[in-house]
């Protein structure tokens, strides 16, 4: 039975001075209106460039991120893969609006797809849709209001087009990443397309289903017939979804139903039955579990022993981000699962409005916050202990 409370294992990779600096910013993660107050100075130096954002980038920056390119990110790679943890680089740009930003994204996605042909230990490439589109167009993609439909829906296509297939030479495999919901139903029509076309023999191309939604089991199901009238194999990243509040106020606001599970239960309810479907057809669907959540994560490794899954197969993958849930990781990974870190990265001035917006969205960063630093708190004592 695997165990998550092993902080000699989960923390091995970390000096205790890193770790000393990790339990202060938890400790600001954890209270809210702090890290309000921390987050605008964070977003103010960086603007700014003012000389103190080399303590951002000291502190913050480099708890969660990999490193300011693809370059300084593959040290951190090579770190994680001592301990059997493998990475999953993202190119943490967003709000590209002008031709030349996408294209500049695009170019980096390419080098992010070549990078782990060569470097064993990538274990998938990645792809935001609105870092190669923009948030307003993929709007209206999918309300099909208000501009010329067809070019901007066919840029969009060729765009994943053009990353997939050269995921597909490669033989890497590509998750593309979920959104709001508002752009989510043009996304998945683009990402089904290409796994139809791509998953044939490997699993090429995975799409993000967020269990946070009372229609994904239905919507998972769909797929599955689909794929399997179709001829293809399907590829999912299952996580509950990080924009619970903005979701619930939209709905609100727009005066239709919410498209979220009314309370936590629900939720956790519909990832774990995900989990099960998926399990049950692993012959036909591959998964990704991009979850912080203990009881999910135990609950996956009993559905892999239950119906007779190796550890190691290389169907199933679990994954936390850069900098949390190493507890869960490398206790996985040193039980021989196969385990991957979602590891942010770009330049510091454009990597941090991502990752505090990221925070600023998900309501649940308090929670984990705090258990993140109970358990720093805790391998320091015994760090201590010893050297008494
Ligand atoms: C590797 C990785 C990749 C990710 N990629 C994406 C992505 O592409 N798109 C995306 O949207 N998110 C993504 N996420 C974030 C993810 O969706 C969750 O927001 C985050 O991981 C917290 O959920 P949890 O399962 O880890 O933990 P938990 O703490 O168990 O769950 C918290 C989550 O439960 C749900 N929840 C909380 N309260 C309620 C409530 N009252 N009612 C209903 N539901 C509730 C919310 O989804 C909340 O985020 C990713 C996470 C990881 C680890």
């Amino acid at each position: 039975m695997i165990f998550f409370e092993n902080t000699e294992i989960a923390f091995a990779n970390k000096s205790t001075s890193s770790l000393r600096r990790a339990l202060w910013l938890f400790r600001i993660l954890q209270i809210g209106p702090l890290y309000v107050f921390w987050s605008k100075l964070m977003g103010f130096c960086v603007k700014y460039r003012l000389p103190v954002s080399w303590i951002v980038k000291r502190t913050y920056f480099k708890q969660f991120c990999g490193g300011t390119s693809l370059d300084e990110s593959v040290l951190t790679v090579v770190k994680l893969a001592k301990y059997n943890v493998k990475s999953i680089l993202d190119y943490s740009v967003e709000g590209n609006k002008s031709i030349d930003e996408i294209r500049k994204t695009m170019d980096e996605s390419v080098r992010g797809i070549e990078l782990p042909a060569c470097c064993a230990n990538i274990a998938f490439a990645v792809l935001k849709p609105s870092a190669i589109c923009g948030e307003d167009i993929l709007s209206r993609l999918n309300s099909n209001n208000g501009i010329d439909i067809s070019r901007n829906t066919n840029v969009f296509r060729e765009r994943v087009e053009e990353l997939c297939w050269k995921a597909y030479e490669k033989k890497i495999s590509i998750m593309i990443d979920a959104e709001d919901v508002v752009f989510q139903d043009f996304i998945d029509e683009t990402v089904t397309e290409m796994m139809e076309k791509f998953n044939r023999d490997k699993i090429i191309v995975y799409n993000t289903i967020q269990m946070y939604r009372t229609d994904r089991l239905e919507y998972l199901n769909k797929c599955l017939e689909r794929a399997v009238s179709k001829g293809y194999k399907l590829g999912f990243k299952l996580v509950r979804g990080a924009f619970m509040e903005k979701e619930r106020a939209r709905a609100l606001q727009m005066n239709y139903s919410s498209p979220i599970w009314p309370d936590k239960d629900s939720t956790d309810r519909a990832y774990n039955q995900a989990l099960g479907f998926c399990v049950y057809n692993i012959d036909k669907i591959s998964i990704l579990a991009g979850t912080h959540n203990e009881e999910s994560c135990f609950f996956l490794t009993e559905l892999m022993k239950k119906n007779g899954v190796a550890k190691n197969d290389s169907r199933i993958y679990f994954a936390q981000l850069y900098g949390m849930g190493d507890h869960i990781s490398f206790n996985l990974a040193c039980e021989g699962y196969n385990v991957a870190k979602y590891i942010p990265y770009g330049p510091i001035n454009k990597v941090i409005p991502y990752l505090i917006r990221s925070a600023n969205e998900n309501s649940s960063i308090a929670a984990q916050a705090s258990r993140e630093r109970s358990l720093i708190a805790t391998e320091l004592k015994r760090r201590k202990k010893i050297k008494l």
